[in-house]
């Protein structure tokens, strides 16, 4: 039978997730847009702070790539939320710029006078490309669209090994590649050891 798991994931996720990666243009999204896939992305940005306007109805958000000032190569992702110093020894090497990323983005939430949210604009605040590729963020850190969308299967009896070793399968190629979409590429079973 194909695959009938990851139903609930939004069309387009891949889409969305390179575009939000690159941020080429300003992109404008609906509020259920900005819902279904922002925290696909979760794992490229980090937030930073925000302003808000009460006069201009204006909420923005900044965030700043999670390799902003650091060097890519000394980390390596244990899959369980830790991460080691991999290079500890060579602290005293001066970083090179191309292993640090600069990116950093803003997001400005606009609401109507009833306060109701009507769209969020989304823009990098300065020039800067990301120095890898989102393959990268997702090696370094699940999205919380990914890890949400592991539950939701758990919660249908699934473990979340059996899971993946359903996405897999030949048979269901679907379930993989639906995976990798949603940046869930460097997920491995064995990550789910030390949850309950
Ligand atoms: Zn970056």
């Amino acid at each position: 039978m194909a695959t009938s798991i990851f139903k609930d994931i939004p069309p387009d996720v891949r889409q969305w997730r390179e575009k939000l990666f690159a941020l080429a243009n300003e992109i404008l999204m609906s509020p259920k847009e900005f819902d279904d896939y922002f925290h696909y992305v979760d794992n490229v940005y980090k937030f930073k702070r925000r302003n808000t306007s009460t006069r201009l109805n204006t909420g923005t958000f900044y965030y700043e790539c999670r390799l902003y000032g650091e060097p890519t190569h000394t980390r390596m992702d244990h899959g369980n939320g830790e991460y080691e110093q991999v290079n500890k020894k060579r602290r005293h090497t001066p970083r090179r710029d191309a292993d640090q990323c600069n990116v950093k983005m803003k997001v400005v939430r606009r609401r109507d006078e009833n306060g109701q949210v009507i769209s969020y604009s989304i823009t990098k605040t300065d020039v800067t490309h990301h120095t890898h590729d989102l393959d990268r963020s997702d090696q370094i850190k699940r999205n919380s669209g990914v890890r949400d969308a592991l539950r939701q299967e758990a919660e249908k009896l699934y473990s979340p090994s059996a899971i993946l070793r359903i996405a897999s399968n030949e048979r269901s190629l679907n379930g993989r590649e639906i995976l990798k979409q949603i940046g869930g590429s460097h997920v491995r079973p064995q990550i789910f050891n030390c949850q309950p």
